[in-house]
């Protein structure tokens, strides 16, 4: 039998209700409910929210938080490479673990990998009870003997992910266009669209990268995609700091979904001026994500899309931009749509997804405007319980087995470091 669980005595969009929930759909929201047969939980006058959709993130790179700090972009990424170059399945299994429990304190129910050993990392996101997308990274580096390799390993982990949990999703990634070939990258990209999966890559993120393109080829990196026939509805892609009114042009007529990731652009100098208006105005879905724990050091989508905020009104030098409507679309919404999710909403018929907010800190004192007090005044300690596909997976700020996930990953990171 289906189990029903009957959210009592919460807050959504103002008006306190009841919440039914049947398996993992939301049934019902009324003012009052009543339900014989379901089990009941007492949401204690806490406003409810959608969970966070992390569109862009590379979650085993918790394990090299904060390694190299205050370094140029070069040096930084040697640094983290070789880091890299030394994890294990078990680095990556303890690593998405430890960047899981940092998701959901935060309120993310959904992200969208890039990153390696994609069956333990699966084995993550499944004992966990989150939603994900882990996407294999086609990263050749030119070289025909790695591409042939790698397309066998991507066939293979397609054919394990058949038989996954539903809640998370296989796709594939093409690093970016400076690091796999054009046969590959059409390769991955008809690959994906056969199979109905996501096509996830880094477009733009640098302007050294962006205008040594242009040098070479006399095509944007956007444009060199289009002319490869990449671009799609199901195509995510990250970053897009450096776009010119073409580029902007074309990713809005094939709705590619296009994800900030802001605190990373900042921190690695990467780029701010990211076009969020014109991308909208154009038809682009924008999505905002973390990007890994190396340069945006936390996964926290909450103080993102603040920075996101604050960041559009300044270089806009508009305080009227980004409303807050805007804000928590980018936060939720926008990204369930991205990764074919059919959550992102508190409404009936979509997957409960959910998380609950407690208001009794002096941040929402006073409370005039919930958004407004959770965005800006707020931290993410005022998320008190996470609801993914109808099961809590962590309640009164705990998730099972995080003191031993904390123990882990500080062991295997320590080793990595020192080794
Ligand atoms: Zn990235």
């Amino acid at each position: 039998m289906i189990r029903k669980l009957l959210v009592k005595n919460v807050v959504l969009k103002g008006n306190s209700c009841d919440i039914l929930i049947n398996g993992n759909i939301i049934e019902k929201i009324e003012s009052t409910i009543n339900e014989d047969n379901a089990e009941i939980f007492d949401g204690q006058g806490m406003v409810v929210m959608p969970g966070f959709v992390n569109a862009h993130t590379h979650a085993a790179m918790t394990l090299t938080r904060g390694v190299c700090e205050d370094t140029p972009l070069q040096p930084w990424l040697q640094n983290v490479w070789a880091i890299e170059a030394k994890m294990d399945g078990d680095a990556i299994y303890w690593g998405t673990k430890l960047a899981i429990v940092e998701m959901l304190k935060s309120g993310t129910t959904n992200f969208n990998d890039m990153y390696w050993f994609i069956p333990r990392a699966y084995q993550a996101a499944e004992e966990m009870g989150i939603r994900a997308t882990y996407t294999y990274v086609l990263l050749n580096g030119f070289d025909k003997a790695k591409a042939e390799a790698q397309k066998k390993e991507c066939l293979d982990i397609l054919d394990q992910s058949r038989s996954w949990n539903q809640r998370v999703k296989y796709g594939i990634a093409i690093h970016a266009d400076y690091t796999v070939d054009e046969d590959t990258m059409v390769w991955g990209a008809e690959l994906a669209r056969k199979e109905g999966l996501i096509l996830h890559t880094h477009i733009a993120e640098t302007s050294t990268e962006t205008f040594s393109e242009v040098e070479k080829s006399g095509l944007t990196p956007v444009q060199h995609y289009d002319k490869l026939g990449v671009l799609g509805d199901n195509v995510i892609a990250a970053h897009c700091v450096w776009l010119n009114e073409d580029d902007i042009a074309i990713l809005g007529k094939h709705h590619v979904n296009v994800v900030h990731n802001v605190n990373s652009n900042l921190k690695l100098s990467s780029g701010y001026k990211f076009k969020y208006d014109e991308l909208i105005a154009a038809g682009a879905n924008v999505c905002l994500g973390t990007d890994g724990a190396s340069s945006s050091n936390n996964l926290d989508m909450r103080e993102s899309a603040k920075t996101m905020a604050l960041l559009q009104k300044a270089w806009r030098n508009d305080p009227a931009t980004m409303h807050l409507d805007d804000v928590m679309a980018v936060l939720s919404k926008n990204g369930s749509k991205a990764l074919g999710v059919n959550a992102g909403e508190i409404a009936v018929g979509k997957l409960a997804d959910i998380i609950f907010i407690d208001t009794d800190t002096e941040a929402f004192v006073p409370n005039y405007n919930f958004e407004s007090n959770f965005i800006y005044a707020a931290n993410s300690s005022c998320i008190k319980h996470v609801m993914v596909d109808g099961k809590f997976v962590m309640k009164d700020r705990h998730v099972d087995g995080e003191e031993e996930i904390r123990a882990k990953a500080r062991e295997i990171s320590s080793k990595l470091i020192n080794a």
